[in-house]
């Protein structure tokens, strides 16, 4: 009995000590996050080298905080402990990250970040002059490099795997592919019968130009309306808009174009979807895992389903017209159906990833993930990117782009060395329906709470099932919690039959 009392003891000291370690650990991270955050927002121009300097040394105090013997021989002791499920939760989670941290050489990493570096200006003014072949060269290095990368961390795992599990630890590759072919098979032959349909749908609701200031005042109102809490928060704008922080202020960025009113609203939605669910992890656990978001696809399920489930809902369009058309009085003759038929209009021949519709979104995924695949494994020359991007926008969107501008050179992404990120947006939307098939299945149909601007039922269901978790569960438990189901595309591929069926008569 006293032996295992004073075992007991020296575990809560092994464990407080650890503890302690990662919450300083975070608390650097966070430090960084706050001047990116400052750097994208409202940094000047010239602030960039004390800035990439002060980033750089954050990351490497936190880099070696991680990667100290003390945190090894901490995990080493914890896991041969008997700890409770959160505790065990956290050295899960910090385990993984060590792991990963320490077996990547510094000297790879550093290579890694100089040529991201430069890559991002290069990429930049290669889009500008639609000029593929001088930023092919970068490209080229960074794919070799991310291999090198991925070679440590486990040389005999397939690499895009191992790329993969940077952004979406927990959801193996194959269910990945297995979705996407999925989203492949069924939504060409559905975006080609709407394509074929004589429906007509109001696609102008919102055409016209629209001042800035009155654009922000109604962001602020959509926020307002969703229940956003500014005591933590704040609105911004990025030519990106981002989110970004932790539950005691978790950040809103959006943007405003004269001529694209329904965009900075649909944009200004999904950020605050990314910002209400870190306002939902526990402030108790901030600082260790349990009090941070699971990994990109489920943040991405967050923001799509406040954008599209509930953003792209005819209820919604019910309550928040009017809303609207008090900074809009031009917006007087819109009806809330000619709204939402405004929001949802699917058009495939669209090349631009971030401009597209709910259904052909996912193409675009489909063609970035299976490029990737194939530079990664060697299948695919860096050279001949251009072309086998402009093939596959011909055969699943029948559209092929004229330049490389509008084509492979669109996204920032490869410029920042991320392949392997682009799946897990697709990954996110399909969750986001398999979540709200089981909100539905939870509180029945609660479309007259949304028509009534009520957002506290689905916003407590969200927080019950998926935000104050943090990263207690791995992403595939955590759905399974939630939803009483193993991931699926099946509500995804039911709601757009359902909802596009009605739209365009099919
Ligand atoms: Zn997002």
């Amino acid at each position: 009995m006293a032996t295992d009392q004073a075992q007991d003891d020296s575990i809560s000291d092994t464990y407080g000590e650890f503890r302690s370690r990662v919450e300083r650990i975070s608390s650097v991270e966070d430090a960084g996050g706050v001047l990116r955050w400052d750097q994208e927002v409202v940094m000047p121009e010239d602030g960039t080298p004390a800035r990439a300097q002060q980033l750089s040394t954050l990351s490497s105090i936190s880099h070696e905080l991680l990667t100290a013997d003390e945190t090894g021989d901490l995990l080493e002791e914890l896991e041969a402990a008997d700890l409770d499920d959160e505790q065990a939760a956290v050295v899960r989670e910090i385990r993984r990250k060590y792991e990963r941290a320490t077996s990547v050489p510094e000297e790879l990493v550093a290579e890694i970040s100089e040529t991201t570096a430069t890559a991002h200006p290069e990429w930049k003014q290669a889009k500008e002059n639609d000029d593929f072949e001088a930023f092919a060269p970068t490209l080229e290095k960074l794919v070799e490099l991310k291999r090198e990368y991925a070679e440590h961390i486990d040389p005999d795992a397939d690499p895009y795997e191992v790329l993969f599990a940077d952004y979406e630890p927990y959801l193996d590759l194959e269910t990945a592919e297995r979705v996407l072919e999925r989203l492949r098979d069924e939504l060409v032959p559905l975006i080609e019968a709407i394509d074929g349909s004589s429906a007509e749908i109001t696609t102008d609701a919102f055409s016209g130009t629209f001042d800035d200031d009155d654009q922000e005042a109604l962001a602020c109102d959509v926020l307002d309306s969703l229940g956003y809490d500014w005591s933590r928060g704040r609105l911004d704008t990025a030519p990106h808009p981002f989110s970004t922080g932790t539950q005691f202020d978790a950040r809103v960025t959006t943007r405003f174009e004269p001529e694209d009113l329904l965009g900075s609203i649909t944009s200004t939605i999904h950020e605050f979807g990314h910002a209400n669910y870190t306002l939902g992890l526990p402030d108790e656990q901030y600082g260790t895992p349990l009090g941070q978001s699971r990994d990109l696809s489920v943040h991405e399920s967050q923001s799509r389903l406040w954008e599209n489930h509930v953003g792209r809902s005819r209820a919604f369009w019910d309550h928040f017209l009017p809303i609207a058309r008090e900074r809009f009085p031009e917006l007087e003759a819109v009806t809330p159906e000619e709204a939402y038929e405004s929001a949802n209009q699917v058009s495939d021949d669209n090349l631009i990833r971030v401009e597209a519709d709910e259904l052909t979104y996912h193409l675009h995924i489909v063609i970035r993930f299976e490029i990737e695949r194939a530079l990664i494994s060697g299948d695919l020359e860096v050279e001949d990117v251009p072309e086998a991007w402009n093939d596959k926008y011909e055969a699943y969107l029948g559209v092929r782009p004229e330049t490389d501008a509008e084509g492979c050179l669109q996204d920032i992404h490869w410029s920042h060395g991320s392949f392997g990120y682009f799946p897990t947006y697709s990954l996110g939307s399909v969750l986001a329906a398999q979540l709200y098939a089981a909100i539905e299945a939870d509180l029945g149909d609660f479309s007259a709470d949304i028509r009534n601007g009520e957002f506290d039922a689905l916003n407590g269901w969200l927080r019950e099932n998926v935000h104050r978790h943090g990263k207690r569960y791995t992403t595939p438990e955590l759905i399974e919690e939630a939803t009483g189901e193993a991931f699926t595309a099946d509500y995804f591929l039911e709601y757009v039959a359902e909802k596009y069926g009605e739209l365009y008569d099919l």
